[in-house]
């Protein structure tokens, strides 16, 4: 069986939240940091976890990223990390952190089988990364960039939301970083949630303008594979690293959506910007439930609608991107 929806996109990409905890207070995500609300449901535990990729192994996901809120506050995070390596089929492990402690961290998250890692720096300026994260950790991120270089990672990317006098302006400062690293950087739009619409109508910015200038740079755009997602990447020959762009308003973004989404309590989201989370955890308590568990997974995403509705201003229930893991 082979995930597929009514438009004929695959699945090989599940992003799995493994928590909505979060250490950091980012501006556009959490700006008072996280809170407690008392109603809180438990995280997926390890086994869950497990039988929950084991089911997607099953249909064809071979890539999985475990993300947050910030993924390396949970304790056993190289338990679910090493489970989930291990399950046939999956090929790819891949993270995204704030890269808090990440220069201590690196080797333990190879170790458990991790290969890839995209790591949030939304400024080169350590004035303004405290600004926007509120924590004055820029040195000791980027520290732990490099250990990650030093190290082997398969991939080493640079997540940077794009913002409107407040980041657009270091664009040559993160072009340099790409030539002098091998490291991907990756722009992404800032995208409207519940929480953040004054903050996106101040800062919000195309990442056209940005894709002109690589353009006229010597830029060219890297040849898409037939399972790439919705970024794209540019790459230069005399630039060690590459730049790409996630733009969730450009025209298509959606026609190449590859990846399904999995709260850190177990409900499956079948759009960033949907309306609608699945409860999967009651099928996820016995091994013997996986066929069940393919079954449901298979006929809810019936339910995928073709693109987002952001364009009418309709965002659907996320509140931030903490909650789902962006
Ligand atoms: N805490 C980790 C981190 O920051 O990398 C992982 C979770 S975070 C939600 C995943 C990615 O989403 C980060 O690169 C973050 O910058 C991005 N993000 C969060 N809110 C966003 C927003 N409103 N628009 C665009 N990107 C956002
Ligand atoms: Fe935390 Fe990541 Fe959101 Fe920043 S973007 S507040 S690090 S979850």
């Amino acid at each position: 069986m082979n995930l597929q929806d009514q438009d004929g996109r695959s699945f090989p990409y599940l992003r799995l939240s493994v928590t909505n905890v979060c250490n950091f207070s980012c501006t556009y995500c959490l700006p008072d940091g996280y809170q407690k609300t008392g109603l809180e449901k438990s995280e997926l535990c390890v086994d869950e976890i497990r039988r929950l990729v084991t089911a997607f192994a099953g249909m064809g996901t071979h890539k999985v990223r475990l993300t947050g809120g910030e993924p390396t506050v949970r304790k056993d995070l190289m338990e679910i990390a090493n489970a989930v390596a291990n399950i046939d089929g999956i090929n790819k492990l891949a993270i995204t952190t704030n890269g808090y402690k990440l220069n201590t961290k690196a080797q333990q998250l190879y170790n458990s089988g991790i290969r890839a890692i995209n790591v949030s720096v939304d400024s080169l300026s350590p004035e303004k990364f405290k600004q926007i994260t509120k924590h004055n950790r820029f040195d000791e991120v980027i520290k732990g960039i490099d250990k990650c270089l030093e190290i082997g990672f398969e991939s080493v990317k640079i997540n940077v939301v794009l913002m409107k006098d407040f980041n657009d302006i270091e664009f040559e400062q993160f072009m340099l970083l790409s030539k002098m690293k091998q490291v991907s950087v990756r722009f992404i739009e800032l995208m409207r949630t519940g929480d953040n619409i004054d903050f996106f109508d101040k800062h919000h910015i195309s990442t056209e303008i940005l894709i002109g200038k690589l353009l006229s740079n010597g830029w060219v755009q890297k040849l898409r594979s037939k399972e790439a997602g919705p970024a794209t990447e540019y790459v230069h020959p005399e630039y060690k690293g590459r730049i790409g762009f996630i733009a969730p308003y450009s025209k298509d973004f959606c026609k190449s959506c590859n990846r399904l989404r999995v709260t850190s309590h177990g409900e499956l989201q079948l759009c960033l910007f949907g309306d609608g989370r699945y409860d999967l955890r009651p099928l996820l308590q016995h091994d013997n439930q996986i066929q069940e568990l393919q079954n449901t997974i298979q006929n809810l995403l019936n339910y995928k609608k073709s693109h987002h509705f952001l364009h009418n201003n309709n965002f659907g229930i996320t509140n931030n991107l903490a909650s789902i893991g962006g």
